[in-house]
């Protein structure tokens, strides 16, 4: 049996009828471009919003430009400074960069992988504009820390809620706590469309107003510019792909939340280092990650019997080559560690138990010869 990391077409099986439905109706209407006017793209938003309790949502291309369009709004520009975690996906950092403004590394805490809090203030400057944590793999930030900090130094928090859809911190739904929050909405993304897109959500009617002006060529209505803009909206067809989706999300969020007790509970009594979860928060489980430091090894024992793992990610931020040689200060030892150990299991709503016990069973024999070969 294959087992891939994520399986889009048998999601696309259980709810064939109505995507194909949705997106018919999108080419009868000739629906296609995300302007003021696509019934379609407005009704996500508003559907959006409203999944999250927040106030706006805007669509966008892709979650990246939801980043840079989202420090854009708040007024950050060359020569500012933006504190980011350390272990992202290069988005968080390259938006960052897209505003010429630059991104300042500060490591992650160790076991739940998103920023350290505690470690923010001593990299803050008096250029220092805001704060965006990412709720990496799933799980939620530590935000009310994090809000405090910003606070006291004055900076804006933007949410990268890329991996979170759905999370809670404190009860609080993650990307209603910052001054705004970017989503993506990546096919393999908790919430996927057919192709890219994006959003941003905020409760800060400025914010929304200047990213919807933005992201449309920076017009008020058709041929009236107030700004120069640019083009970032999402297509109508993924706004009819992402409002069949979203009424199923909050069920396949519980799915991922139960294969991923599953495999915790298999696995306890593995030499592996589990996610950790806090009580304060819901993981939404975007990525199962564990760690071992013979990840390489495990990775290619299943990948021989067909099971897909992947890494997330490699190298941490400050260490790739647009960053490294600016001389990043600091060795950031938790994300480093993280990246030197980390292997995601394969995951996704649709997954079954049989599934989920060939991975066990795999995982188990490949550790099991660890142990014998050390003795
Ligand atoms: C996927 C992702 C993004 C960017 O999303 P795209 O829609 O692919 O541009 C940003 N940040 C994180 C953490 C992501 O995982």
């Amino acid at each position: 049996m294959r087992i891939p990391f994520v399986d889009l077409q048998a999601q696309y099986r259980s709810i064939q009828r109505e995507i194909d439905d949705a997106m018919a109706a999108v080419i009868r209407d000739a629906a296609f471009i995300g302007t003021r006017e696509n019934k379609y793209v407005r009704r996500f938003e508003e559907q959006f919003a409203g999944f999250l309790g927040a106030a706006h949502c805007i669509a966008c291309a892709n979650g990246t430009d939801a980043i840079e369009l989202m420090l854009e709004s708040i007024g950050v520009r060359e020569g500012d400074e933006v504190i980011v975690p350390a272990h992202s996906w290069i988005s968080t950092s390259e938006a960052v960069t897209a505003v010429r403004a630059t991104p300042v590394f500060v490591d992650t805490l160790p076991g739940v992988f998103t920023i350290d809090p505690e470690r923010i203030a001593e990299r803050v400057t008096a250029r220092t504009r805001a704060i965006i944590p990412v709720h990496l793999y799933g799980l939620p930030a530590e935000m009310d820390e994090i809000l405090l900090v910003a606070r006291r130094f004055g900076l804006r928090v933007l949410e990268d809620c890329a991996q979170a859809h759905g999370g809670t911190y404190r009860g609080r739904a993650v990307g209603t706590m910052g001054d705004a929050a970017s989503f993506s909405f990546f096919p393999g993304k908790n919430l996927g469309a057919y192709g890219d897109a994006g959003a941003v959500v905020t409760g800060d009617a400025e914010i929304a107003e200047r990213i919807r002006l933005v992201s449309n060529h920076g017009q008020v209505r058709k041929n009236v510019h107030a700004c120069e803009g640019r083009n970032s909206r999402m297509d109508g067809l993924q706004a009819a792909v992402l409002l069949a989706k979203l009424p199923h999300l909050s069920q396949w969020t519980e799915q991922r939340i139960e294969h991923a007790q599953y495999y915790s509970s298999a696995l306890a009594d593995l030499p592996l280092q589990l996610p950790v979860v806090p009580q304060h928060s819901r993981h939404v489980f975007h990525i199962y990650s564990v760690l071992h430091d013979a990840r390489e090894r495990i990775g290619a024992e299943l990948q021989q019997q067909d099971i897909a793992t992947a890494v997330h990610y490699p190298n941490a931020l400050p260490f790739l080559p647009p960053y490294a040689a600016g001389g990043q200060r600091g060795d950031y030892p938790f994300a480093s560690a993280t990246c030197r150990r980390q292997l995601s299991l394969p995951l996704y709503p649709e997954m079954t138990q049989e599934i989920q016990d060939t991975v066990i069973g795999a995982l188990r024999r490949s550790l099991g010869a660890t142990v014998k070969a050390r003795a």
